[in-house]
């Protein structure tokens, strides 16, 4: 399967202030939402808006420097984290195999659905090696309601053989090991590695962060490998693992695919796009 994947949930509202900004602003609001959807990939999926973000964000990115982009960066997070004080990886884990499981299994579906699912599966395959073992349609059967489940299953099977010979069933904790392992990309073991093992290797870059990133003149690419480059530059390390989750929330809450709510958005006088997306 192609090695993809992603996280989520939250809730919003809004107020304003701000100093260092790219434009004028306004706003003042309330908003709150829940929910939970998932995707792997980059910054944009199928009846999403495409695109770069606006021509302002590509502009003000152009000319900005690296210097004050950290600045603004760093006014987004204070920001998104007044706003979602809560934001964290929605995926339910007890350990980082359970974490791995889940994120293979968020892709192309909503994290709710895979939290479904997945108490069930631990109870049935406890540890990777239970899950090596698993007779493949027994498996397929489990996981069936989260889509491309013969895939999945591959991806689930082909990990947790991988891991119970090569780390004697313990899950490896650095990017190389682990995009090594059957159905493991990148994005996924920056979830693990980020939410599991509490280490910031990289930024998790899913719809919701790039389609953000882009509008919020961070990066001006459409390929996630770019975009969570481009984060990386901008963004303090010890923020990597809050900052996808931030902009997820905010991305569910207010800044959607197709009709982001600037008006309601506490970052519009930071932002390049408000109000031209
Ligand atoms: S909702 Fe509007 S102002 Fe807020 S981040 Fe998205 S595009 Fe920018």
């Amino acid at each position: 399967m192609a090695k993809t994947e992603r996280p989520s949930t939250s809730t919003s509202r809004s107020t304003k202030t701000s100093s260092t900004s790219t434009r004028t602003s306004r706003s003042t609001s309330t908003s709150t939402s829940t929910s939970t959807s998932t995707s792997t990939g980059g910054a944009g999926k199928k009846g999403e808006a495409k695109g770069r973000g606006s021509k302002e964000a590509r502009r003000v990115r152009a000319k900005e420097s690296l210097a004050a982009r950290r600045e603004r960066v760093l006014e987004i997070v204070r920001r998104l984290r007044r706003e979602y004080p809560g934001a964290t990886c929605s995926l339910e884990h007890a350990d980082p195999y359970q974490l791995l499981v889940a994120t293979i299994l968020s892709a192309q579906c909503t994290d709710e659905r895979v939290n479904m699912v997945t108490p069930a599966l631990f109870r049935r395959y406890p540890s990777p090696e239970d899950l090596a073992g698993a007779r493949p349609d027994e498996l397929e059967e489990m996981i069936k309601s989260t889509g491309f489940f013969r895939n999945k299953t591959k991806s689930l099977l082909g990990m947790a053989g991988a891991v119970t010979e090569r780390y004697r069933g313990r899950i490896p904790e650095t990017m190389e090991e682990l995009t090594a392992l059957p159905g493991v990309g990148r994005k996924t073991a920056n979830v693990v590695l980020g939410n599991a093992f509490h280490t910031n290797v990289g930024v998790v870059v899913d719809t919701h962060v790039g389609r953000l990133a882009q509008r919020l003149g961070l990066s001006a690419s459409d390929d996630p490998v770019a975009i969570e480059q481009d984060l990386m530059k901008c963004v303090p390390r010890e923020d990597w693992t809050d900052i996808a989750h931030l902009l997820i929330y905010h991305g569910r809450a207010v800044c959607r695919a197709q009709k982001p709510r600037c008006g309601d958005c506490v970052l519009n006088d930071l932002c390049p796009s408000a109000f031209k997306v």
